[in-house]
Parts: structure tokens; sequence; C-alpha cells
């Protein structure tokens, strides 16, 4: 340890020091003592493992520190936290993926006292959570019958659990994928107590696979939509209308496992696999997840025929799968949005944010650099680019934008971006070889501001 690490280890001050800044004994009126004890300890020990791995050279003062821990205690109160993703990917699966419509915060927010969840105000007795959210999908997709669960990753195991228990069922060896966060399907079908049948390879299954291998013990044949890879050159699989008709004229039910489901035409996302070619299609059950495509809360849907989904309804796993009264909220309040497609569009953000044009992006990201110019620490410029949708859908679906490109002075890219994510509301973006990108598709036009001003707040100051 050299003797200025030493002094600056010397200079730490004290937790009781801390505690006598106004700011901080305030806090104590809010929060309970220990916590604020507990931050200003933390914040001091974050501090001094800095100065021991040398990863700090900006020195804070007692009033800096003082200020550090008053975020600390009030942020620790919003878990999880707000953050403004300038990252580019819309549905952003570590940021929450879908941004719900204010119609949709609305509604969680008065559901989330007493409610009328489960009671018929008319008669005064019992009645089930799901009857407006059955009626919406009813109307609005035009589908016999409707289901919703907790995610799409539940609503398959519910399908799959219901049909095919101690049974076959029939995938192409093209669809046997790994979604993400461990969801790998043959594992799935594994713990809802089917028996896996291959068919096909990975790149060609045609519709006769699927026939031969249909037998007395086959309970169902599934689609899976390949959600996070393209395949491109040499391959086949059937049209799901296809599939659909051999599976009636077998009289084996096939689910359909869409994933994102696109229900509002947009160019992004033209080559998913849209929702309405598989209820024109006539499959049995289909399942989608409430916050891909849709733009809507965690959710797991099931649409179909009306025998089917009520038995995926009766199934116990529908109790321990089944939606809390918030979530009914907001998907009830995103189907009300979907029912317009220019409606959606502008009200709902994933929807919004993957229909704003070039011209507009490239606007807003001009705007924010200029704003941006004056901070001598930063280099900026606008870069041509491209957003993703993220979540699984449209895969190598580049979508053109323009982003400020940040490059710093002294830091790196990675240790610029790990500042963009320490400020007041943490700024996530992307990093592009030596810079940080700015990608305004995701920000909802009134944070482009907010994230300038942050900026010029953080590295605009002399010292900053
Ligand atoms: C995303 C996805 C899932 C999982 O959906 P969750 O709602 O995250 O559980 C399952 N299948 C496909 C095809 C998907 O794209």
């Amino acid at each position: 340890m050299n003797s200025a690490t030493g002094a600056a280890l010397k200079n730490i001050p004290s937790v009781d020091s801390l505690l006598q800044f106004e700011a901080v004994a305030r806090l104590e009126s809010h929060h309970p003592r220990a916590f604020v004890v507990r931050a200003c300890r933390e914040i001091l020990e974050g501090l001094r493992k800095e100065i021991q791995t040398g990863s700090t050279s900006k020195v804070r003062s007692p009033a800096d520190l003082a200020l550090e821990v008053v975020r600390h205690v009030e942020g620790r109160s919003a878990f999880p936290g707000r953050v403004l993703n300038a990252t580019g990917i819309v549905l952003h699966t570590n940021l929450g993926r879908a941004r719900l419509a204010p119609e949709a915060v609305e509604a969680m927010r008065l559901a989330a006292g007493a409610c009328d969840l489960e009671l018929d105000l008319e008669t005064g007795k019992r009645t089930s959570r799901e009857r407006r959210l059955e009626a919406s999908f009813r109307r609005i997709f035009g589908v016999d019958a409707a289901h919703a669960v907790n995610n799409n990753a539940g609503a398959l195991v519910l399908c799959v659990n219901e049909l095919a228990q101690g049974k076959e069922v029939i995938v192409s060896r093209g669809e046997l994928v790994e979604i993400g966060g461990s969801f790998r399907l043959p594992d799935v079908l594994a713990r809802a107590g089917a028996i896996l049948v291959e068919v096909g390879t990975t790149n060609r299954t045609t519709v006769d696979d699927y026939a031969r291998a249909i037998n007395p013990r086959t309970a169902a044949l599934l689609r899976v939509h390949r959600s996070n890879f393209r395949q491109d050159g040499f391959v086949h699989e059937p049209p799901i209308a296809e599939l659909a008709g051999l599976a009636r004229d077998r009289g084996t039910p096939l689910i359909h496992d869409l994933g994102s489901g696109s229900w509002i035409p947009l160019t992004a996302t033209r080559f998913e696999p849209s929702l309405s070619e598989s209820l024109d299609a006539k499959v049995d059950l289909l399942t989608l997840s409430g916050d891909k495509l849709l733009g809507g809360p965690q959710a797991g849907i099931v649409l179909g025929r009306t025998d089917l989904v009520e038995r995926t309804r009766r199934n116990p796993l529908s109790r321990a799968l089944r939606l809390d009264k918030c979530t009914i909220a907001a998907l009830a309040a995103t189907l009300d949005l979907l029912e317009d497609a220019g409606w959606a569009r502008s009200r709902i953000p994933t929807l919004r944010q993957l229909a704003v044009t070039p011209s507009e992006l490239s606007a807003r990201a001009t705007r924010m650099a200029e704003a941006l110019s004056g901070v001598s620490s930063l280099r900026v410029r606008i870069a041509i680019a491209s957003s993703e949708v993220g979540g699984g859908a449209a895969p190598g679906e580049a979508m053109e934008t323009s982003c400020v490109a940040l490059k710093h002075e002294t830091l790196s890219a990675e240790d610029l971006a790990r500042e963009f994510r320490r400020t007041p509301v943490p700024l996530v973006g992307r990093i592009v070889q030596s810079e940080v990108f700015l990608d305004p598709r995701t920000l909802e036009a009134h944070e482009d501001d907010e994230c300038v001003r942050m900026l010029v707040e953080r590295f605009g100051r002399p010292g900053g």
C-alpha cells in the first residue's frame, strides 16, 4: 500500500459523522434508523474497497458521501427501481421487458387496493377473476376461449401436462430450443410429464414426418416458435395451417407456442409468427407471452378450443400459476388498447417504439447530441446503428436508428457505461467498441432531456 492510499483510507469519515448531516438525519423520520446506519456503513465500505483496489481516483467529500447515503436509502424503498433504457433493445428482459401503457399502470394502481376481483357486484356472490379478461380475449382475438396464467412457460407446461401427461408429444428436431433463462424445451416437456418424440432433422421437417410418428400413444403435436434465432438456407417446416390440417385429420390436438405472437402488424415484426395466422388455422391450443409483442404485463395466455381451454383451467397447475389482481388489471387495460391497431401503436410503448421512424430517431439523437456538445470531457457524435426487438422476438431483424455515441476523455467505454448506470436515475446504454451508444428508440421522448440533464450534471462540471 502506498502512502497516498494509506492517507485516503485514513480520511474516510465515520458513520457517526455521516449521520450528523441534516439530509441524512432527516431520513430517520421516514426510514428505520437501522436502515440508515446500514446504508452509511455500506457506502463507506464501498469507498474503502475502491481505494484499496485503486478503482477510484475521484475524491468524494463527506457531503458527497452523505448524498450517496440519501440516494441509497431512498432508492432502497423502490425495487425494482426505474432506469432509463437507452440500449435500443425494446423488450429487454433484464430491464423488465414490455413497458406498460399509462392506462395499464393506472388500472394496476386502482386494483392495488380492495377491488371486485372475485365478487359479482350484482349478486354479491363469488365469481371468476378471469371473467373480464376472457370476454376481452373473445372480443379482440375472436377466439372461443382463453385462459391466462403467470407466464408463457407456465402456459406451455400447463397445456402439455393437461393433454399429454404420461403420453407422447411430437416435436420437430428443429424446434428443440432453449429460449433463455433455462427454458429448454425437452426439460420443460419432461417436467410436464410428457414423452418427447422427435421428428425430422435440425433444418428440415415435413408434415409427413409428423404423420408417420402419430400412434395410439400420441397425445399432441407441438409447434414451438424458435424465438431467439433464425434458420436460413436449406430449411423447411410445414406452414401452421398444414400442420393444423394433419392434427384435425388424425384427431390429435396441435399446441402452438408462439412466444411473442404478433397481433398488430409492424414492419419490424413481419417475420414473427402472427397470432391471426394461427387463429385462422384453427390451432387447438395457442400460447403466448403477455409482456412481449402484446406489450402488456408478464403473463402466459392460452387461447383455443373451448373444451381444451376449460380442461387447462381445471388442471390443478392453474391454481399454482394463477394471475394476481394487478396483472389482471394491467392485462385487461392493455387488451382494451389492442382492440384498435392505430390506438395500440400510439398508446402501447412497445408498439410505439417499434414503429417510430428513422427520421424521428435521427432528429431526437441530433437534439441530444447538440445539448451534450458543450460537455468538454465527452466526445459526442451521431452513429447510425440498429435497434433490436428483443425478448426473443424477430432475431436478426435490424431496425435503423440513430444513436448518440459517447466517448470520455479518460474513462474506458466500460467505465463510462458504469458511470451512466450511477446517475440518479440509472442510464443504461450499450457499449459498441470504444463508445457508449444511447439509442433514443427505447427512451420515451420526454426522457431524452432527462438523460441530457443528468449527463451534463455529472460530466459537465469541472472535474467531472
Ligand atoms: C419467450 C418464450 C417463452 C417463455 O415465455 P415467458 O412468458 O417468458 O415465460 C416460451 N416460448 C417461446 C417460444 C418464447 O418465445
